[in-house]
């Protein structure tokens, strides 16, 4: 069953460490395939339209994004094409609450990933699906969007 994950905050090292590929046997095991259906019902309850596995506490190469056709899973996602045009655009994090920014990301990039099926996907993203990928890649990478934003704006409750 997909339960609601607990949801790690700026500032904690693990939002900062490089994450770890997921081998092919985790990749089929029930308990990674029950992982995911997490990453995507967490992401889901908390409004997202991403969610990274580091966000959850596990330092591995999983995220989620929501699409109009439904979750996405990228399991091992790699960023092998990003067009040297570029866009800012706002962006926020729910591992950074209450914070937002303006960040300059490529406009259309292509992705290559595992699905939680274990297939070999690629994907080729622009506006707002290019942002999110690149800021949820981000995340493995031990990256976050403030690093990189400008006019950042704290919202007080
Ligand atoms: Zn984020």
């Amino acid at each position: 069953m997909a339960k609601i994950l607990k949801i790690i905050t700026n500032p904690n090292p693990i939002l900062r460490k490089v994450s770890k590929n997921v081998d092919e046997k985790t990749i089929k095991s029930k308990e990674f395939k029950n992982f995911c259906a997490c990453l995507v019902a967490t992401m889901k309850k908390k409004d997202g339209i991403g969610f990274a596995a580091p966000q959850a506490g596990k330092n591995i190469r999983v995220f989620t994004i929501d699409t109009k056709d439904g979750a996405i899973v990228f399991i091992n996602p790699k960023i092998i094409k990003k067009s040297w045009a570029k866009e800012w655009s706002e962006e926020g994090c729910i591992s950074v609450p209450q914070v937002f920014g303006k960040v300059k990301r490529s406009k259309k990039i292509v992705c290559e990933y595992i699905d939680e099926h274990g297939k070999k996907e690629k994907i080729e993203a622009n506006g707002l699906m290019a942002t999110v990928i690149q800021h949820e890649n981000d995340h493995l990478d031990g990256i976050l969007f403030i690093d990189k934003a400008k006019e950042i704006q704290k919202i007080e409750e």
